[in-house]
């Protein structure tokens, strides 16, 4: 199985990709996730990406998809691969189709998450991640046992620099106007299912794989 998930900051993809990589036996491919360790690493993909992430901007392609493309040669991703957070806008969904086309291994799926405007600012604002898993909570929703603690690892638990309320308004401007062109981009394409990312996590990936049956 080769997926895509796309869908606005905050609509429970990374937690879905978890679920559905499993159910697959596929590897999880973040792009978001592969850029915080190397800021954490304090590598040179990360000092360049960093700035850009924290304003809410998308660090640039020709960083972004030479990254993913180098990924995608690992073998665990030889029989397939799930990619969360891209591709984001119409340049790197391009580049990986023909990346996918030289290779003869085309995408199967592109999974949507549906998700209100005043729902994602819910939803991001009280968010937070795990310095130590990378897990992610919510101080209402989804409250950890012990306040500030992460409930798999135990690590600390913070807000990320990009869910800062003033940061959020800037995400969504993106993903309206560079991103959501790849859902009628892949509705063409005859890969599109959309769900809504509205209810339980587990009936969310229920609805998932019944989508992606
Ligand atoms: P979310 O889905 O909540 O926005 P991610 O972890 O997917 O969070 O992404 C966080 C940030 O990482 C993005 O706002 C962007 O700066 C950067 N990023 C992630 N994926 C990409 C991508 N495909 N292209 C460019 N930037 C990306
Ligand atoms: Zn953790």
């Amino acid at each position: 199985m080769r997926l895509i998930l796309v869908g606005p900051p905050g609509a429970g993809k990374g937690t879905q990709a978890v679920q559905l990589a499993s159910h697959f036996s596929i590897p999880h491919i973040s792009t978001g996730d592969i850029f915080r360790l190397n800021i954490k690493g304090e590598t040179k993909l990360g000092l360049h990406a960093k700035s850009f992430m924290d304003a809410g901007n998308l660090v640039p392609d020709s960083v972004t998809n030479d990254m993913v493309a180098d990924r995608l040669t690992h073998p665990d991703a030889k029989n397939g691969f799930l990619l969360d957070g891209y591709p984001r806008n119409i340049g790197q969904a391009d580049f990986l189709k023909e990346n996918l086309e030289k290779s003869g291994t085309p995408l199967d799926a592109v999974l949507e998450f549906k998700l209100e405007n005043a729902e994602i600012i819910k939803r991001l604002a009280g968010r937070r991640a795990c310095r130590g898993c990378g897990a992610t909570s919510h101080v209402i929703f989804e409250a950890p046992k012990v306040a500030g603690v992460c409930d798999s690892c135990g690590g600390e638990l913070y807000q990320r620099p990009d869910d800062a309320e003033n940061v959020i308004a800037n995400r969504l401007a993106v993903y309206s106007e560079q991103t959501e062109p790849i859902i009628n981009y892949y509705k063409s394409e005859g890969l599109l299912k959309s769900i809504s990312a509205v209810g339980e996590v587990s009936e969310i990936a229920a609805r998932a794989i019944a989508a992606l049956k």
